[in-house]
């Protein structure tokens, strides 16, 4: 045990350094002393712009009004992720954020969502979502008792000076500068300070590393470790331009799947964020930019940005007295809009485990192993995306499609091929979303559960009918997306 945590240091500004620090000035500020120290000069990545519904949970947290949220963030709604080409090149699917039908206590809804298939008579898995066909429609609206699952796509830059407003208000105090070198203990390696370039020293009992890819306190002070996921996870490297809309924001992120890699388009309210995430193995930086520029709609606002990156974990997220927090912990390429959603995992975890009385191996411990699980579980989602495909067009898509994936994954993929089942595990992310996924990427389970041959034909017809009429009876009563969200940023 080491003495208890009157001074919180934050180093980095970017959405990570502010959302912990809007977050535990929010709970902690009156017991906690907290700096945030961020670097005009370096300046943010600045991508990080799809989010998924865990984050209306977060701002619940803080007491944050949504309206002045979306307002200041030029935010628009979010009800899933379009993808296309993914299953095979002029394919596609949404992977809604909602639950699919309605499941019985011995299955889920997709065993007799496949006996209606093999009657004939099924529609589309999607058609019995109610978020997939909202999105569909480009509709949005809050519905009574959480009746849709929603999250945001929002401007990272706003959303980093909205949540630095918001911390401010709770008495963080903010010091514009560059850390040139960081101090720890001889006896027992803990940082003590961070000295900035203007000579500045900035003491701390406790440190919150999110200063991003590099890591500056838990890789290039503690020598953390990293865990490559990359043979896994391949793509490295990420264009991002923004563009002027050319229509109204879709309620959905758009995931292009493209010979190397995939494209993603996000909506916002002035503009669109678009990327292309690729694999430099197999397509030069030059060749990604020009498929980039060739496949966006409506005038470039900005100049292509290119990011670097590498798939995995930091081997501990909490080192000693500090926690990385977003990029210094770890990176999952943003296929499924997780990273932001791993931030918010871990802080709210740390307000969980606040080190009162002191740093303790055994709270260090359990955090890790909560956290390494939450990112474990997000990463088998996202090559299940890369995996489960019938895309062999080039040497990406038949690298992808033939690579051995992690054991949890084979497992789940096999035990769904054979029986249409999948189990979620403990406190995983997803849920739903596995089944919506498989079956978007082409994998029809060979069987389903006897229980659903108990039901007669008319009896399976007349449920499917069901679902499916009250999804599009909802749908047929909501606004449109935009009139929605001009109502909302109207709202004083
Ligand atoms: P950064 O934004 O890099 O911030 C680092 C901070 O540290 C900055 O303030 C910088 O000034 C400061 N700093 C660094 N060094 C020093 C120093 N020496 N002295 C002082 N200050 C310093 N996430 C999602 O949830 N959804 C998405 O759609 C999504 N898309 C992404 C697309 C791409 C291509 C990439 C690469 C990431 C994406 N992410 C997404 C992840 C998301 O961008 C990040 O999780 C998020 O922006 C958090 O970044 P950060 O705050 O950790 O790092």
């Amino acid at each position: 045990m080491q003495q208890g945590i009157k001074k919180l240091v934050i180093a980095g500004g970017g959405t990570a350094g502010w959302m912990a620090a809007a977050a535990i000035a929010k709970h902690l500020g009156k017991v906690v002393d907290i700096t945030l120290v961020e670097s005009d000069e370096i300046g943010i990545v600045g991508v990080g712009e799809a989010t998924i519904p865990t984050m209306v949970f977060f701002h619940n947290l803080l007491g944050i009004k949504e309206h002045e949220f979306v307002k200041a963030c030029q935010g628009t709604y979010k009800l899933g992720i379009k993808f296309e080409n993914w299953r095979d090149v002029g394919e596609d699917y949404l992977h809604a954020f909602g639950v699919t039908g309605k499941d019985c206590w011995a299955c889920g809804f997709q065993h007799f969502w496949m006996r209606g298939r093999k009657m004939g008579i099924a529609g589309d898995f999607g058609d019995y979502c109610l978020e997939r066909k909202v999105a569909e429609a480009n509709k949005f609206a809050h519905l009574p008792d959480n009746g849709l699952n929603y999250a945001f796509h929002i401007d990272a830059s706003l959303y980093a000076k909205f949540l630095r407003q918001f911390a401010e208000k709770h008495g963080i105090t903010r010091v514009e500068g560059k850390i040139e070198s960081v101090q720890t203990r001889p006896e027992d390696g803990n940082i003590t300070s961070l000295t900035l370039q203007s000579g500045e020293v900035l003491d701390g009992d406790f440190f919150i590393d999110c200063t991003g890819f590099r890591g500056l306190l838990i890789e290039q002070t503690l020598h953390t470790g990293y865990e490559d996921w990359s043979h896994w996870l391949p793509c490295d490297s990420a264009l991002a331009v923004q563009t002027k809309s050319v229509s109204e924001p879709l309620p959905y992120t758009r995931s292009i799947a493209r010979e190397s890699g995939w494209q993603w388009r996000i909506p916002l309210q002035h503009r669109v964020g678009n990327g292309l995430v690729y694999c430099s193995k197999y397509m030069s930086d030059e060749q990604a930019k020009a498929q980039l520029l060739d496949n966006i709609e409506g005038e470039t606002l900005t100049e292509p940005r290119q990011i670097k990156f590498r798939t995995g974990r930091r081997r501990k997220q909490w080192n000693k007295n500090c926690l990385a927090v977003g990029l210094a912990s770890g990176f999952l390429e943003p296929l499924e809009s997780t990273s932001i959603h791993l931030i918010q995992q871990n802080i709210v975890r740390f307000l969980r485990m606040f080190p009162a009385q002191g740093v303790s191996q055994t709270d260090i411990n359990e955090f890790n192993k909560q956290a390494a699980f939450d990112m474990e579980t997000i990463r088998d989602f996202i090559i299940l995306h890369y995996k489960v495909t019938n895309r062999r067009d080039s040497d990406f898509w038949r690298y992808c499609s033939g690579m051995e994936v992690p054991a949890s994954l084979a497992h789940r993929i096999q035990l769904f091929k054979d029986t249409g089942r999948v189990f979620r595990e403990g406190n995983e992310l997803f849920d739903d979303s596995w089944q919506q996924v498989m079956i978007g990427q082409g994998l029809i389970p060979n069987s389903y559960h006897p229980l659903v041959d108990t039901m007669s034909e008319a009896e399976i017809t007349n449920f499917l009918a069901h679902v499916k009429s009250n999804v599009d009876k909802v749908v047929a009563q909501l606004p449109g997306h935009q009139d929605y969200i001009n109502k909302m940023v109207a709202v004083s």
